[in-house]
């Protein structure tokens, strides 16, 4: 499920990255004693995903662990036998279930015998995760009321074909919550979780060194992507994901953001205010169109990315698309009808002058 982060870039000026691109990329670069850093490669558009490592009182924890794939699994067999020959790992912790993040945790954890940390939600998404050749008529439904094209349809299966990118998960994993601490780390790494990107996303917190591992929770150049799930279609995640960005803002200006995508840096509050702008304008956007026309969905997506989008991108488009027709739904500034062929066509019932409603005031 990678690249689940497509927004458009946001770069923010008053960012700073302490730390280069690795040379060479796969070069494990220490942050901090006690916290490493790997820049795992990604066949996609968005071309890596970071890993960390954490030490403990035994030994060292894994946080996220790339997608399965040859590549991978030569980077990591090249680092225990070099740079980390002779330590110890004793878990792997994955913030969430997206395979880019997750997809070697099953190996790693097999080959090390070590448990898995992970939340619930993020654990049984990943083992509920549907693998289809065919699409259910929920999903159908799902995508031809969204005005998705039915000659089209089958290409929507691309959302449910991981397998070759991904390593059985164990069949056990230490449940990590809200407020709880990375086992044996002494209490130096706290659990936060963020949701609205997936739906119990971790992240790990340490006051003490001032760093925060955010995963996709807060990414520096890209805004990670909030969408509708065909798994679950009358969600309403942007609300949860704009709430979960006010609470990063809380934190210590000068905590170091070790984020899965892109450099470290710090400044996560004009981050966080920066992706605020963006969903607003993102909104207001919405608004506009759907007061000077009635369009579906998938029109919508057609207006905002005239050119053609490849295949998975388009998706998460969409999905991202009804995130926010949600928010505005039950927010009360849109209405939703059928139209005569059961395509849901979008209205807007209040106008986009009267601003927004607040985040976290939706049902
Ligand atoms: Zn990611």
């Amino acid at each position: 499920m990678d690249i689940v982060e497509t927004g458009l870039p946001a770069t923010v000026p008053e960012l700073t990255f302490p730390y280069p691109l690795p040379q060479p990329e796969t070069a494990l670069v220490d942050i901090v004693p006690g916290v490493k850093w790997l820049r795992m490669p990604l066949p996609y558009a968005l071309d890596h995903v970071n890993i960390y490592l954490v030490q403990v009182d035994s030994g060292w924890v894994i946080v996220d662990t790339g997608l399965d794939s040859p590549r991978s699994r030569a980077i990591w067999a090249e680092l225990f036998s070099g740079p980390l020959s002779g330590e110890t790992v004793v878990g792997i912790f994955c913030t969430h279930f997206h395979v880019d993040h997750v997809g070697l945790a099953g190996h790693l954890a097999e080959q090390l015998r070590v448990p898995l940390f992970m939340t619930y939600e993020e654990y049984f998404s990943l083992r509920g995760w549907p693998a289809l050749t065919e699409l259910p008529w929920q999903y159908r439904e799902f995508f031809l009321q969204a005005g998705f094209p039915e000659e089209r349809l089958s290409e929507t299966l691309i959302m449910f074909d991981f397998s070759d990118e991904i390593s059985p998960l164990p069949p056990s994993f230490i449940r990590m919550q809200e407020g709880g601490l990375l086992p044996a780390s002494g209490g130096a790494w706290q659990i936060m979780i963020g949701s609205g990107h997936s739906p119990e996303h971790a992240m790990l917190y340490s006051a003490e060194k001032g760093i925060l591992i955010s995963g996709d929770q807060l990414l520096p150049r890209i805004s990670s992507n909030v969408s509708v799930s065909v798994v679950n279609p009358l969600d309403e995640p942007l609300s949860c994901w704009l709430a979960s960005l006010d609470r990063l803002s809380g934190l210590p200006e000068d905590t170091l953001v070790l984020p899965g995508h892109g450099l470290p840096f710090r400044g996560a509050g004009k981050r966080v205010e920066a992706l605020h702008s963006h969903h607003d304008s993102r909104l207001r956007n919405l608004l506009e169109i759907c007061a000077a026309q009635q369009p579906s969905a998938f029109e919508i997506v057609q207006e905002l990315y005239p050119a053609p989008l490849p295949v998975f991108d388009l998706q998460l488009a969409l999905g991202e698309c009804l995130a926010h027709l949600r928010y505005l739904l039950v927010n009360g500034r849109l209405a939703a009808t059928p139209d005569d062929r059961g395509v849901y066509r979008y209205r807007t019932i209040a106008s986009a002058a009267e601003g927004l409603p607040e985040p976290g005031k939706s049902s």
